[in-house]
This record gives C-alpha cells, structure tokens and sequence, in this order.
C-alpha cells in the first residue's frame, strides 16, 4: 500500500481539462495528499445526485466522532491547534511556526496525534516554550477549557498530551506483553484493564447461537463506582449530538432512494441509530449487503475494528459512492468465478468453503468519504464483518477505482519508476500495465481473498485478538498474489497477459 493519501473532490467534464488535472496538492513530512475526479458525475439522474448529496451530509456529520474515538483529548488537541492557527498574531514566518503547522496538518491527515498507520504519537518540531508563546499571542477565548480548568492546568495538561512521548504513547498497541488496553490511548474503555474488559464480554457470549450479535461493537466500556457497564453510541446516548445531524440527513435522503429496498435499509439504520441496538444493526446489513440494485450506495456506521486492540470495537466512517458500469464488468467475472478459485487455492480441503456465496464484486467511484476513511483512505472495502451474515447472504466487496486511479497517476510522475524499477523493461510494463494489475490486485484481495476459507465448527471470529485484523489482512492479500499470475485471470479476460502480472 502506498504510504499517501487524499483529499478533496472534483468533476471533470472533458479531457483537455483532465490533462491539466494536478493529482498531487502537498507535500509535508513523509504524507502526500492527493487530489481525485469523481468521472461520472454528471451524467447521474438528479435524483440521484441529489440522494448521493444528502447521504454526503450524513457522512460529514461524524468527523468528530472518529477524533474521540482515537484518543480522549484529540478534540481538546485539534480546537487547540486550529484556534492559534486562526488567531495567531506572532511571527509566523519562523521555522518553529512552520513546525507547528506541520504538527497540525499531522493531526488534521490522522484525525487524532498518533500516525494513522504506525499508530504512534507524533513528536512535534517546535518546543513546549514555543507551544506558550503561541497561547500567549493567540484568542484566550478560543481555547477549549474544561468546566472550572484555568489557563495554567489547560497548558499543564496540553504540554502533557502532546509532548510526554510516554504518556499515550501509542493508539493501539498490540505488543501482547503489556496490558493491551492499559497501553492503547483509543478511547474504547475508560478505568477498565484488558482481563476486565475480556471477562465482560465473555460472559455474554453463547456459543450456540448461530447468528451472534457483535457485542461491544457500539459503545465504550467504563468502570463507575466499581461496575462495568456499556455508554452505547446512539441518539441521547454517547455522540448523540452527531448522531442526531446524521439521522437528519438520511431522512432527507429517504426520498430519493432508488429503490423501495434501498429505502427500507435506511430506514433501518436511523432505528438503529436512534436504538443503538446490534440486532437491528445486523437486520440492517442484511437489507444493506442484498440490495446490489441501485447505483448509488454508500457506507454509514460503527464498522472496522482495527483501532480497538480487543477487536470488538468498531470506529465510525462513511462512504458515498456509484457504481463505475464498465470496470464492474471486470469484477463481475470474477466474482462469477469464485468457486473456481476456491476449489482451487492452495489451502487443506477443511478450510474451503463448499459453496462461496454471494460474493459481489463492483467497482465504484467516490463521492464523499468521512470519518475513519478520510483523509487516510481504503482502496477496496469488504463487508460487511459479522461472518454468519457474510456467510448466509454474502458480501459486498467493492474496488474503489478514482482513487486508485489518482495514486496511479501521482506514481507515474513521481520519479518512483526511475528510482525504484530494475530496468526500461521493467518500466514500460508498469507503465502500460501498472494501473490494471494494481486493480486486479486489490479485485482479488477484496473480492476473493477475504471472502474465501471457513472458520473450522466452534471457533469464534474474535479468537486471535490482537492478531487477527494483521493475519486477516496478510490472508487476503497472499489470496490475491497466489493468482495474480495465473493464466485463469487471461481467460477470463481481465488480465491482457500472464507477463502483465510481472
Ligand atoms: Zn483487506
């Protein structure tokens, strides 16, 4: 994966234009950000852009969200930021200040202060002395004080956060030798160790039960006055503000959904955004991974748990997106083909699944990203994660084509070949083959690779904890480069040569 990422969003009407369209914006630090088109746009009907504008709303609605859910003072950190960005009157053409805006594009691009990827703090260029300066010449007013906090324990408490190296050091840590909970700053749990947080959700879990629901999925686990108990993520309930702007943008969009289906699913999701219920979180995703219909589609809620180090707990994020008709043609073959692949993977018979269901490959283009996709932003998604639902009525899986297209572009122009490749030939086959197979890469890792094998009877989905979300990945991805070279993928049509794959 490509250590850059993105941001804004653009149509593009013609291709003399599309020639002058700069794929790269900045750089600072080790990030790129990126610019992307969104091709398509405007040939969609109005309805559907005016429901791929409403579902946009909703997506917005949730930045803060992923901000807290990162680290408990991040909000405190990001207003903090942005307040001396905007009221600074001090010299600002000083290396130091250059620093400190650096440090704050760091915390806009992670949505917290620990880099998105290696999950650790980020260690700011300027000094805590300067950090004072700043404060003294900035709006006193704009500073997010605590209930009854004064300046002097607000600056304690900020120099702490973002300059003690130790003290939150990383955002999940996953280091099985240390308290997994206790050493992650994610604010998944509050007063609670690992073996608490273990027990508790132990106790709920039934074996038995063939459709589980994902307990823990939506809310944070806090000790008060010695008892453990859930703050759920729901309307009255924790980011029930931001959960409120979101249901009103769906409702909004409710009229315009393409199909009654479509419109029974959100419906769906505002009752259980207004419950924060998992049952009617799961009933969702059944109605939300069957409908495969309309052309506008979208993602919305509490889904990955990467950034919890106990696996259960999900971030929040957002997709709004259409479908790209000629590259899922691509997709729809090899989903078509699933069990062929299945049957014919390297791994014991045990583990293959009889039948692979549903497996629906599409590919898509972006219109808005939010919350734990954004700016930092996945390629291909996979859901959704409850696995008796992914087994009894599939999964989406879906190739997110413009911004692959946009990496593609900056990579060519980045002197990346000249650097990195073996030799011209090498070179002319990235060029004319980079973008396909970079394609078909991720198609195979999305689309079969983390639909493929089964779970033997009697383990749970969670087993490996701390590991699982690193070998689930690692899993997907040997699928997808088992076959890259295969001449199956030449037959299909949808690799041009077996030297393509080179
Ligand atoms: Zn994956």
């Amino acid at each position: 994966m490509l250590g850059s990422i993105l941001s804004a969003c653009n149509t593009v009407e013609n291709t003399s234009k599309e020639d002058k369209f700069e794929f790269l914006v900045e750089r600072f630090a080790e990030f790129r950000i990126l610019k992307y088109q969104v091709p398509g746009f405007d040939e969609l009907s109005l309805n559907q852009k005016k429901l791929i504008y409403y579902l946009s709303q909703a997506a917005l609605c949730g930045r803060d969200i992923i901000y807290d859910q990162n680290g408990k003072y991040n909000l405190m950190v990001r207003h903090s930021l942005e307040n001396i960005y905007q009221t600074y009157t001090g010299n600002k053409e000083n290396e130091e200040y250059k620093a400190f805006v650096v440090y704050l594009k760091k915390v806009w691009f992670s949505n917290g202060i620990h880099h998105h990827y290696g999950m650790d703090k980020f260690v700011p260029g300027f000094t805590p002395a300067y950090m004072d300066g700043l404060i003294a010449n900035s709006d006193k007013n704009g500073f997010p004080l605590m209930g009854g906090q004064n300046l002097d324990a607000f600056k304690e408490l900020l120099h702490k956060v973002i300059f003690d190296k130790d003290y939150m050091a990383k955002r999940v840590n996953l280091d099985p030798s240390k308290d997994l909970v206790a050493s992650s700053a994610c604010n998944f749990y509050l007063g609670v160790d690992q073996h608490e947080a273990e027990n508790f959700y132990a106790s709920m879990k039934d074996t038995d039960d063939t459709t589980p629901i994902s307990h823990g999925l939506n809310s944070r686990l806090v000790k008060e006055n010695g008892i453990l108990k859930e703050e759920v993520y729901k309307l009255g309930g924790l980011y029930g503000e931001a959960i409120e702007k979101i249901i009103f943008w769906i409702e909004k969009a409710l009229p315009y959904a393409e199909t009654e289906h479509q419109q029974q699913e959100l419906n769906k999701l505002i009752a259980y955004y207004k419950t924060g219920d998992l049952e009617t979180w799961d009933e969702y995703n059944v109605l939300w991974v069957t409908d495969t219909v309309p052309l506008v589609d979208y993602v919305n809620g509490f889904i990955e748990v990467y950034g919890d180090p106990l696996g259960m707990k999900a971030t929040w994020e957002s997709i709004v997106n259409f479908k790209n008709m000629e590259a899922t043609r691509r997709t729809k073959l090899i989903s078509e083909n699933a069990q062929w692949f299945e049957d014919n993977s390297p791994v014991a018979p045990v583990f293959k699944k009889k039948k692979v269901k549903g497996v629906t490959g599409k590919v898509i283009t972006v219109a808005q990203l939010a919350g734990d996709c954004y700016p930092a932003t996945p390629i291909g998604i996979n859901l959704p994660n409850a696995n008796w639902i992914r087994k009894e009525h599939g999964s989406k899986s879906v190739t997110i084509e413009n911004i692959t297209y946009a990496y593609d572009q900056v990579m060519l122009e980045s002197g990346f070949l000249d650097e990195f490749a073996y030799n011209e030939d090498e070179k002319e086959l990235i060029k004319k083959y980079g973008s396909v197979t970079s394609n078909l890469h991720t198609d195979l890792h999305e689309i079969l690779g983390h639909g493929s094998g089964q779970l033997l009877p009697g383990v749970s989905d969670d087993a490996l904890k701390n590991y699982h979300s690193t070998l689930e990945e690692t899993r997907a991805d040997l699928f997808a480069l088992y076959y890259i070279y295969d001449q199956k993928l030449v037959d299909l049509g949808v690799l041009p040569e077996v030297d393509a794959a080179k």
